[in-house]
C-alpha cells in the first residue's frame, strides 16, 4: 500500500538540513553566545520543525550543505523555502534552560542532565558511555554519573520550561560498564525517579541486560523486564540498530558481543510484560544494505516490536564523521518496504507520539 501523506520535504530537511535567515535568525531565541541550537546528540542536535501533515523534523544548521533549505520569516511565521515555494512551518526552539546552560543546585550544567525535545525530557543518568558506537558522540566524553537527585532537580526545570504540553520522559543516555556498582547505581535510578513522578509517562532506552552485569539468559532478561514495569516505566526503547553481522562488529562492538539474537529475546520478553505497542527499536539506515534493514523490521515486527528508522547522521564530533549518509530516494524506498512489512505483520510503524518522530522516517 502506497504511504498517503508523503513525508519527501521531511525526508529533505532531515537529509539536507537548513539554514535560517537574517529575519529568522532575528525571531529564534538565542543562547549567550549567539546560537540558536544546543550541540547534542547527532540526531537531535538541530531545531524541531513542525511541518505541513504534522510532520515533525530534526533540522540541523548546514549552511555547507549545497541542497539545505533556507529557513526565513515573513514577518509573521516561519517559512521553509523550497523548490514547491515557502512553505508554512511551526519551529520549535530547544528549551530556554538548555539555551541558558542553567546549573544545577550541584554546580552541574543542566544540559549534562536533561534535555527537551518537542513533547519529551530527556534525562541522563549516565554522561559518557562504555560502549563505542561509531555513529554516537557520547564514547570521547568522560564517563559521569547523575545523581537521582540531580536528575529530579533537573526534570522539575524541564517541566516548568515545557516546549508542547503533556511532556513525557525518557530516560536514556550511556551505557553502563558491566560493574555491580554500575548496575547498583541504575537501579537505583530506575527504581526511584518514576514513583517520585507518578502522573508522568516514563519510557526506558537502554540493550539488554538483567538485573545484575553478565547474565544473560531468557530468565535474568525476564525478571529484569518484569521489575522495569513494577517500578513505573510505561514503555521501552530497546534498539537493534544494524543487521548485517559485519556491520554490526564494525560499528557497534559491544552490542554485537551481546548479540543479535539476545536484543530479540530481550525484547520478545518485554513485549510480553509490557505489551504490543509498548517496546520499540531504531534501525539505523544508511550503514547497512536496505534487504539488512528489511530482515531486522522483519524480524521486530513478528515479535510485536515497534520499528522506528532513522537516518544515519555524519555528525562531525563521531568517528564515522566522513561516512556517506543516506539519500532521500534511499529514506523513501526502504521506509515505503517497512510499511508494507509491518502493516502485514500487524504492527504498523507507528511512533510512540507524534512530536517524538522528529528524528525517525
Ligand atoms: S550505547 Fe552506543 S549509541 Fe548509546 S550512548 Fe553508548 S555509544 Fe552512544
Amino acid at each position: 500500500m502506497k504511504d498517503p501523506a508523503s513525508p519527501r520535504l521531511k525526508f529533505e530537511v532531515l537529509c539536507h538540513g537548513i539554514f535560517p535567515s537574517d529575519a529568522a535568525l532575528a525571531t529564534l531565541p538565542i543562547n549567550r553566545g549567539g546560537k540558536v541550537v544546543v550541540r547534542d546528540y547527532p540526531t537531535t542536535s538541530g531545531l524541531i520543525l513542525r511541518l505541513p501533515g504534522d510532520l515533525y523534523a530534526n533540522a540541523r544548521l548546514r549552511p555547507d550543505h549545497p541542497e539545505h533549505l533556507p529557513l526565513d520569516h515573513d514577518g509573521v511565521r516561519f517559512v521553509l523555502r523550497s523548490h514547491a515555494g515557502a512553505i508554512p512551518v511551526d519551529v520549535l526552539p530547544p528549551p530556554q534552560y538548555a539555551l541558558e546552560s542553567r546549573r544545577l543546585r550541584s554546580g552541574k550544567s543542566i544540559r549534562m542532565v536533561a534535555m527537551t525535545h518537542a513533547d519529551r525530557v530527556r534525562l541522563t543518568p549516565l554522561h559518557g558511555c562504555a560502549y563505542h558506537c561509531q555513529f554516537c558522540n557520547y564514547p570521547p566524553l568522560a564517563y559521569r554519573q547523575n545523581t537521582v537527585e540531580e536528575l529530579a532537580e533537573a526534570l522539575d526545570i524541564a517541566l516548568a520550561d515545557r516546549i508542547l504540553p503533556h511532556p513525557h520522559v525518557l530516560i536514556s543516555g550511556g551505557t553502563p560498564r558491566a560493574e555491580e556498582r554500575e548496575y547498583t547505581f541504575l537501579n537505583q535510578v530506575y527504581a526511584s525517579l518514576p514513583s517520585r513522578f507518578p502522573t508522568l509517562k516514563w519510557d526506558l532506552m537502554l540493550a539488554p541486560r538483567a538485573l545484575h552485569p553478565g547474565r544473560h539468559t531468557r530468565r535474568t532478561y525476564g525478571n529484569f523486564v518484569q521489575r522495569l514495569r513494577a517500578w513505573g516505566f510505561d514503555a521501552l526503547s530497546v534498539n537493534l540498530e544494524l543487521n548485517d553481522p559485519a556491520a554490526r562488529q564494525r560499528h557497534i562492538p559491544e552490542k554485537d558481543a551481546i548479540g543479535r539474537e539476545n536484543y530479540l529475546l530481550f525484547m520478545e520478553l518485554a513485549v510480553e510484560h509490557f505489551g504490543p505497542g509498548k517496546v520499540r527499536s531504531v534501525l539505523l539506515l544508511g550503514l547497512e544494505p536496505e534487504e539488512d534493514t528489511l530482515q531486522a523490521v522483519d524480524a521486530l515486527a513478528r515479535r510485536g516490536v515497534l520499528v522506528e528508522l532513522s537516518p544515519f547522521t555524519a555528525d562531525p564530533g563521531i568517528f564515522l564523521a566522513r561516512y556517506p549518509e543516506p539519500t532521500v530516494e534511499g529514506m523513501e524506498s526502504v521506509r515505503e518496504r517497512a510499511i508494507e512489512l509491518t502493516e502485514r505483520l500487524g504492527v504498523p510503524m507507528q511512533p510512540f507520539c507524534v512530536p517524538c518522530s522528529h528524528n525517525i522516517v
